[in-house]
């Protein structure tokens, strides 16, 4: 075989009740859509001539030293608790050390059926498959915990969804690991004390080595995530799914379902089609983040010696969370107007920016990097209420140096816009990927003024605005 996958499997090792091995099921007529060259030489994956490498990403091949299986896991989706979800439409390959030291799990999705399967599939079709891999690849140029994608490829079979039959896809997706909070969950809700603690010990190794205890493991679960999701909302992403089964362990953003990055902004923002109560807006992610974490907390209790005391001691991490986040929230939207140590009063500062580009139907991501060079104004429906603000602003950069650049270094010029991905997507699916590769190549350098890609930075005009996205499934 041509194509070299270093694989050092490790969650295989782990015992039974963890996962179920499954081999991919083969697909018709698979043909490579792209593969991330960059990204296998980081995880020192040899490619070889090509001629494999649809076949391989496909599921029809296997490559040499994987060992397929299913993980199991469970969840709170939109806050009901199903306690057993699971993969049913991704098999974990295996994993590979990466160039840094770090462990990889190399995983497909779309790639059939599995005891977990339930009434699904196991399939996805090309717009979902698309979809995460442009998101994740430019949430990754951004700069944010994510998920990569290393390969995407046409089946040549349809999926059948409610729009009809749809071009079936197989996305290769690599994250730090697939532990989720719903994997604690999952064997706390069995009361399988045994299973947790090997998972326990596993996530510590694998994440947390400076992590002794469980509550030092969710405290420091709780640290990644309060800056993932600041993070998000410096770059107006919603999740739209943030079950707790999509919530990892390692804090990366995982599972691109009915995301996507607002235009306008409206901190009541939801995209997902089935989120009809908003669980999932934009700003309520902090909030949601914070719920997760309790979840999280509440399945790691059984392994404390003493109850009462773990409840004390994790209770105390969970309610630390929101301050951690409000920290991390003031450092990033302190950063994206030049400040480079915030402090309270600062706060008001962005919050009333925020509340006149809401009133003024202001595009959250063409205001933040417009406003270093002082064109901002022709965001705002009202220009009087922002000149207010804006004079404030320049009386407090009057003793903050090197304000620009920091702006320009976090301010991205380019973000995947929704109606841009809605748009590539039926290009490809009418077998154009054109605009595929170029957002891909666009994105991969955000925080670059691009002058040829002018029209990859402006917003949908009124026909081309897409209100709802949805899951991936
Ligand atoms: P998600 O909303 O993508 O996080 O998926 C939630 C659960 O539904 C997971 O257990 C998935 O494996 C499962 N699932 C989603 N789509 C499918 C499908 N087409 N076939 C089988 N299982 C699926
Ligand atoms: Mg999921």
């Amino acid at each position: 075989m041509d194509i070299q996958i270093p694989f050092d499997n490790s969650y295989v090792r782990l015992p039974a009740e963890f996962f179920a091995r499954q081999a991919p099921a083969p697909v018709s007529a698979p043909a490579l859509i792209a593969v991330n060259r960059e990204l296998a030489d980081e995880l020192g994956i040899v490619l070889g001539d090509g001629a494999e490498l649809a076949q391989i990403f496909a599921g029809n091949l296997l490559p040499d030293g994987a060992e397929p299986i299913a993980q199991a896991y469970a969840g709170h989706q939109f806050g009901g608790f199903s306690p057993q979800l699971g993969d049913g439409r991704a098999l974990l390959l295996g994993e590979v050390v990466d160039q840094q030291g770090t462990r990889r799990d190399i995983q497909l999705k779309g790639s059939g059926q599995t005891p977990f399967s339930r009434a699904g599939d196991g399939r996805a079709w090309l717009g979902p498959v698309l979809r995460e891999y442009v998101l994740s690849e430019a949430m990754h140029a951004l700069g944010i915990p994510t998920t990569r994608a290393l390969a995407a490829v046409a089946t040549g079979d349809l999926v059948y969804r409610q729009e009809g039959g749809l071009p079936g896809a197989v996305l290769t997706r690599v994250a730090a690991s697939h532990l989720r909070v719903g994997t604690f969950q999952y064997f706390a809700a069995r009361q399988n004390v045994d299973a947790l603690r090997q998972l326990f010990d596993y996530a510590r190794a694998r994440h947390y080595p400076e992590a002794v205890t469980p509550g030092d493991l969710l405290r420091a679960v709780i640290e990644r995530q309060a800056a993932l999701v600041a993070k998000w909302m410096g770059v107006g992403f919603i999740h739209g799914v943030m079950n707790t089964d999509n919530t990892s362990i390692s804090g990366e953003t995982i599972d691109y379902g009915p995301c996507a990055f607002m235009d306008s902004f409206d901190p009541q923002t939801v995209y997902s089609s089935i989120d009809r109560n908003g669980r999932y807006s934009y700003a309520n992610q902090a909030q949601v983040i914070v719920w997760n974490m309790a979840q999280l907390a509440t399945a790691l209790v059984p392994l404390m010696p003493d109850q009462d005391d773990a409840i004390a001691e994790f209770t105390e991490a969970v309610h630390a969370m929101p301050e951690i986040i409000e920290a991390e929230w003031l450092r990033v939207f302190g950063a994206k107007i030049g400040l480079a140590a915030p402090d309270e009063a600062d706060r008001e500062l962005i919050v009333d920016l925020l509340r006149v580009m809401h009133e003024g139907g202001a595009d959250f991501t063409n205001t933040f990097r417009t406003l270093a060079r002082g064109e901002a104004e022709g965001e705002f429906d009202d220009p009087a209420a922002f000149g207010a603000w804006y004079e404030r602003w320049q009386l407090r950069l009057a003793n903050e140096d090197g304000w620009r650049p920091r702006m320009d270094a976090v301010n991205p010029a380019i973000i995947p816009r929704n109606h841009r991905i809605e748009q590539m997507i039926a290009s490809a699916v009418a077998g154009d990927y054109a605009p595929f590769h170029r957002l891909m190549d666009v994105l991969s350098r955000p925080y670059e003024d691009q002058l040829d890609a002018m029209e990859l930075t402006q917003p949908p005009n009124p026909q081309e605005v897409v209100r709802q996205t949805f899951c991936g499934t």
